[in-house]
């Protein structure tokens, strides 16, 4: 072979290139439907991934989500119309979607999990029954609405929307900023100041927003780098009327959801890193193996398959760690400085990892021809978003002397 290897020319079947079809740590009905959610991706997914990414198209994505009804409902529990499956599942999920594109698996994330996950765990049965049926078959939408212009990292302390109760229901004002489906959502996952006198984590309430309440707006859509075609918006709450009957939990316990909705988040979104990781490297090492320079192909150069083997190291340890953190979870373990452990550690991988595959493939990998460089926009946002990398380590800290001491 010689010349351009052009991408083509590799057949890559994301996932299949490089990866066995059963993976011993899974059960037979774990593997099965990894199987099935691959098999659904490669004819529903696969058509449109290069359309999303150009195009920042999320009404496609949008509509492949809706779509997407076998799966909406992975943790929504059987009374409300799901199958009532665990973390793990969703880990599962989230690496197959994610390996063929990271925009709708996000939006998948935020509406099934993010906003559903605090739902399942908080809600009574009647909010459960109101607000998790339409999630489970894509008429709506959900999203988690916690980031503010003036609370990122410091969420809590910065926290400026208010609650306010008059009567039986509470008005809203204030900001949310860089909002996963926020422009497209139906339900969100609100949290807001309900008591200005305290500090604000014991102050702090979560409500479920209706987004059809009137004061509601849309400031605008963000344009990112990466994980093109996710909706992602900065919103605006004007004297939003929100019945107490919404009312996640209990007034002013706001925390107590959060904190159980950031495992669960983070854990979804390591196994996203794990997906968009395991597709650079599939790319990467198929190009090694046909690509010719010094009459050789580029594997057979230590200074190249070792960068494929660090690959690997990372992939398959990464995925190992975020099973049995998943199955953790399921099993109602505390493991909130293990979550962030793989969530930053990930995070960072994947950066790494897609970064290596353009280096591997060299002037081609750089450009549009091959999808190494949306992989690598894509990664990048692993770093910021539920929570920075820098946060993830001061949790760590924080929680090493929880269960230790100084
Ligand atoms: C694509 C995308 C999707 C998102 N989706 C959602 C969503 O659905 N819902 C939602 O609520 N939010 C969402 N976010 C918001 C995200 O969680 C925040 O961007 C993130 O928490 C960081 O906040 P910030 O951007 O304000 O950065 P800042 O908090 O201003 O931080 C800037 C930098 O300073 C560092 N830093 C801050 N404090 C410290 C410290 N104490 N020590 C060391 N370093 C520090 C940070 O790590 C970062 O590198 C999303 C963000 C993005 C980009």
């Amino acid at each position: 072979m010689e010349g351009h290897v052009h991408f083509e020319d590799l057949n890559i079947e994301y996932g299949y290139s490089c990866m066995p079809e059963r993976l011993h740590y899974y059960s037979n009905e774990e593997n099965d439907f990894r199987m099935e959610v691959r098999k659904w991706c490669k004819e529903n997914v696969e058509p449109v991934i290069e359309k999303i990414d150009r195009e920042r198209n999320y009404e496609l994505v949008v509509e492949i989500l809706r779509k997407m009804k076998p799966y909406l409902n992975i943790i929504i529990p059987e009374e409300a119309g799901g199958l009532g499956k665990g973390v793990l599942y969703r880990t599962i999920f989230g690496e197959e979607l994610t390996a063929f594109n990271y925009a709708l698996a996000s939006t998948f994330g935020a509406s099934s999990c993010l906003f559903a996950g605090p739902v399942i765990e908080f809600g009574t049965p009647e909010q459960k029954k109101k607000f998790l049926s339409g999630i489970a078959d894509g008429t709506k939408i959900g999203a988690i609405g916690v980031t503010e212009p003036t609370g990122g990292s410091d969420a809590i302390g910065g926290m400026k929307l208010k609650a306010k109760r008059e009567g039986d229901h509470y008005i809203l004002n204030g900001e949310k900023c860089f909002i996963t489906n926020g422009s497209v959502a139906d339900y969100i996952c609100l949290y807001a100041i309900t008591n200005d006198k305290v500090k604000p984590h014991q102050g702090m309430t979560a409500f479920i927003f209706e987004t059809d309440t009137p004061g509601f707006e849309v400031i605008k859509d963000y344009k990112h780098l990466g994980r093109r075609g996710m909706p992602n918006s900065h919103l605006r709450f004007n004297n939003c009327k929100v019945s107490v009957e919404n009312v996640l939990h209990k007034e002013n316990v706001g925390l107590d959801v959060l904190l159980f909705g950031l495992d669960g988040e983070r854990t979804f979104t390591a196994s996203q890193y794990l997906g968009i990781s395991r597709s650079a490297f599939e790319v990467a090492y198929k190009y090694a193996h046909r690509r010719m320079q010094f009459k050789r192909p580029l594997y057979s150069f230590e200074g190249i398959s070792f960068k494929l083997s660090e690959m690997f190291m990372s992939i398959e340890l990464n995925r190992m760690a975020v099973t049995q953190i998943a199955r953790m979870l399921d099993d109602g373990h505390y493991c909130r400085a293990s979550v962030a452990a793989i969530k930053a550690r990930l995070a960072d991988d994947s950066v790494k990892t897609t970064q290596e595959a353009i280096q591997i493939v060299g002037g081609l990998g750089y450009t549009e021809e091959y999808p190494l460089e949306r992989y690598y926009r894509d990664a990048k946002v692993g770093q910021i978003s539920a929570g920075t990398a820098e946060i993830m380590r001061y949790l760590i800290s924080r929680e090493m002397i929880r269960m230790w001491g100084k």
